[in-house]
């Protein structure tokens, strides 16, 4: 039995639900708030709070280190590895727009790649580094990567032979953007419902029926699905893999030279300072087949590899703590391309952000919201 009260403004059937309080999810809602203001707009999320990749990343606002580029130039073309790159850069420039850098916590402290003695990594980006720098310029309108080999031990690493830097790049606070975000989605009359995982869909013909837990449903004229790593609990036929991420902090260390964000060994591994110490994640390479999981969980064997990390690389010769351990999903394909597509006439999808998330979520909402109908 509902009053009139709650009947017309928390009850009245949503134009839109977004499942998934993410960057994506909430991006999604705000847009299309702001170019529908009339429509009753819902985001359900199943955590009382966004619980997702986007406030367990390692909150790097990157757009791909010289490697990775290379990489993609060589399996893709030049083209393709270049609107990737303008779109991330351009979905960097648009959430710092949006949000602010404050709002954020942008810190344009740099990105940097990392490479051992004898990498092949390195050689390769050594023979091609001018010809990347000169397809960049266009984009950027600036050189985008230096070489930078000095900067190696001002920043206290050990067994690093070369490092790669750009001005571009920066960390920002995962936790302080998703709040600041939240709290715009909430300003411009979205509503946010907590703790309600969907858990099933049913298209019907004038309307979708979500699912809810004790045979609660909740009809929807269109919803948007943006619940990236998770999506295939909801529908199984979509190409996205479950991807687990493991990420370790150390307690503040004393004299920390270390600033930016750095990738290494093909992005497998990545880091950063925050707050005085380091954190630290990757590592998935070690354990492709059982980091392919839902599961939110660490394993020793990860951990252990992150730890070593941080005493032969990171932080050579000096003691630290952990203080605090962690993992995310992300949601991943055999391309590195998002899924933004309508799957029907009221139902949006848009997921499979990969490690990107930070870069390209914005941009990814935006082109999910232009396709609801
Ligand atoms: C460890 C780690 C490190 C990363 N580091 C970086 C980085 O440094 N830089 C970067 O750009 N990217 C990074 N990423 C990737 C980035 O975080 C993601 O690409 C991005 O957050 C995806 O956003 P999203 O909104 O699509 O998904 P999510 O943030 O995962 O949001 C999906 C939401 O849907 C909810 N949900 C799922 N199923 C349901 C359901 N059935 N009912 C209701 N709600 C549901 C979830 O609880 C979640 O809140 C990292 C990811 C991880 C895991």
């Amino acid at each position: 039995m509902h009053s009139i009260w709650e009947s017309r403004q928390f009850h009245r059937t949503p134009d839109l639900v977004v499942v998934g309080a993410g960057i994506v999810g909430l991006f999604t809602a705000l847009f299309h708030k702001r170019s529908h203001p009339n429509h009753h707009v819902v985001v359900v999320e199943r955590g009382p709070f966004p619980s997702g990749a986007s406030v367990k990343n390692a909150g790097f606002a990157c757009f791909g280190s010289p490697s990775e580029l290379l990489a993609d130039l060589e399996k893709e073309g030049l083209d393709a590895m270049l609107a990737r790159v303008e779109n991330r850069w351009k979905g960097l420039l648009e959430l710092r727009a949006e949000l602010g850098d404050a709002a954020i916590g942008f810190e344009p402290s740099g990105g940097h790649e990392i490479y051992a003695a004898h990498d092949p990594l390195y050689t390769r980006v050594a023979e091609r580094f001018d010809e990347l720098n000169t397809a960049l310029r266009p984009i950027f309108g600036r050189t985008v990567f230096v070489p930078d080999d000095e900067a190696i031990a001002s920043f206290g690493l050990a067994g690093v032979h070369h490092l790669v830097r750009t001005e571009l790049e920066g960390p920002v606070d995962s936790g302080a953007l998703m709040a600041a975000l939240l709290r715009k989605v909430l300003a411009e009359g979205v509503l946010f419902r907590p703790r309600t995982p969907v858990l099933s869909i049913e298209e019907q013909p004038h309307e979708v029926v979500l699912h809810l837990q004790d045979g609660e449903r909740l009809r929807a004229s269109n919803i948007a699905i943006c619940t990236n790593g998770y999506t295939r609990q909801l529908l199984p036929d979509l190409p996205v893999e479950p991807a687990r991420g493991q990420v370790l902090k150390t307690s503040p260390i004393p004299g920390l030279r270390l600033r930016g964000t750095f990738h290494y060994d093909e992005g497998f591994y990545y880091f950063r300072d925050h707050g005085g110490g380091v954190l630290l994640g990757g590592g998935r390479n070690l354990d492709i087949a059982g980091e392919t999981t839902w599961d939110d969980a660490t394993t020793p064997h990860i951990q252990q590899a992150l730890e070593d990390l941080l005493r032969n690389v990171i932080l050579p010769g000096q003691p630290f703590g952990i203080v605090q351990r962690w993992s995310g999903i992300m949601g991943m394909g055999a391309s590195k391309t998002p899924i933004v597509e309508r799957r029907s006439e009221r139902v949006v999808v848009a997921v499979r952000l990969g490690g990107m998330g930070v870069a390209i979520g914005i941009r990814v909402a935006r082109q999910a919201a232009g396709l609801i109908g």
